[in-house]
């Protein structure tokens, strides 16, 4: 194949993967390996700068050990990858034994011989590395190849860009979980599944007990400090497919597709029970924070997104008045 059939193949390749909008963490690995494989190189691998510590991690690669994405770690400057991170220059090494600026790291038993090493840049910004190199001591990159991995590198940059924008838009800034534009949108996909293969689905609204008194009594940041503390929970406990987002101030929502009413019920519950036993500290002092939940199931509450939201309120404004740190499900 001539060299720009397989520029233009590879091009595709990349516009198609990141078009597709897999999560980030496939596209780049698949990235990685497409242009390992077009380069024949022996690993591809990219670091992304850690910011707060000014020094490069591996993000995803092919061909790593655990040991080496564990323990490898380039500060700016140092070894091939934080020279290109801090000169934003891409390089070819013919042979990194006879190159100054290339680093071993004790424990690294890996062979190599050549290496490409281009930045990552995002509207000017430095976010990473991405790294090529060969083992095999006649395998030598050439010229037409560093041109190569820069184009794709810019293909890289643009995915990693495009993924921070949609988490960005879909993401509450406090808390990191779903917001409230997401929710109603996950709400209706979910929903006309579970129509169309006749499964249950219950939301269930969650919101904090007296959360006025707690910010009054110590603070608003404290207040902050339980509305991340309790997403984290809760995500936790949760199971992968269920959706939590921030609904409003302290009012959050849950999507349990597959749900019926009375295993939500058993899962409110276990919230309930779990946030009330939890210490939350803030600054050493232990804060009072309790929860009530309104749960509504599809079929039987109600039909739509609306009705189940209304239904799920009015539940939940039942918990309230059965003296909250409560858990009610509609039509019981
Ligand atoms: P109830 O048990 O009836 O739910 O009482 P409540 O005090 O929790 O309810 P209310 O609706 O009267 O007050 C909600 C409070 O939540 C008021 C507001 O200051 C607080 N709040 C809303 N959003 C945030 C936030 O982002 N951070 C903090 N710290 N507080 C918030
Ligand atoms: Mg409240
Ligand atoms: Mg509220």
């Amino acid at each position: 194949m001539t060299g720009e059939k397989r520029l233009l193949q590879a091009l595709l390749a990349t516009t198609r993967l990141i078009a597709a909008n897999h999560p980030l963490q496939e596209v780049v690995h698949r990235l990685a390996d497409e242009l390992k494989g077009l380069l024949h190189a022996d690993r591809c691998s990219v670091l992304i700068v850690d910011d707060e510590k000014h020094e490069l991690a591996f993000h995803d690669s092919s061909a790593l050990s655990p040991w080496e994405r564990e323990n490898i770690r380039f500060r700016m400057g140092e070894g091939v990858a934080g020279w290109v991170a801090q000169n934003r220059e891409p390089v070819l090494i013919e042979d990194v034994k006879l190159d100054p600026r290339f680093k071993r790291h004790p424990g690294q038993l890996r062979k190599m011989v050549s290496m490409i090493c281009v930045p990552l840049e995002m509207h000017g910004r430095l976010i990473g590395v991405l790294t090529l190199t060969t083992s095999q001591p006649e395998h030598v990159f050439v010229q037409d190849e560093l041109e190569l991995v820069v184009l794709i590198a810019a293909h890289i940059s643009l995915a990693l860009q495009s993924h921070r924008l949609y988490e960005l838009s879909v993401l509450d800034g406090l808390t990191n979980v779903y917001n409230r534009r997401y929710l109603d949108q996950r709400l209706r996909q979910e929903l006309a599944d579970s129509r169309r293969h006749k499964k249950p689905l219950t939301v269930a609204l969650l919101d904090l007990d007296h959360f006025k008194k707690l910010n009054d009594g110590y603070g608003h940041q404290a207040g902050d400090q339980v509305l991340c503390d309790l997403s984290g929970i809760i995500s936790k406990t949760l199971r992968e497919h269920d959706v939590l987002a921030r609904y409003g101030g302290e009012e959050f929502a849950m999507i349990l597709s597959g749900t019926s009413s009375a295993d939500g019920l058993i899962l409110g519950e276990r919230l309930r029970g779990l946030i009330a036993n939890t210490d939350f500290l803030y600054k050493e002092q232990k804060l009072p924070v309790t929860i009530s939940l309104g749960l509504a199931t599809f079929p039987d509450d109600a039909d739509d997104v609306m009705g189940l939201l209304r239904a799920a309120d009015k539940a939940l404004y039942r918990a309230k008045a059965a003296g909250r740190n409560h858990v009610v499900a509609a039509g019981r």
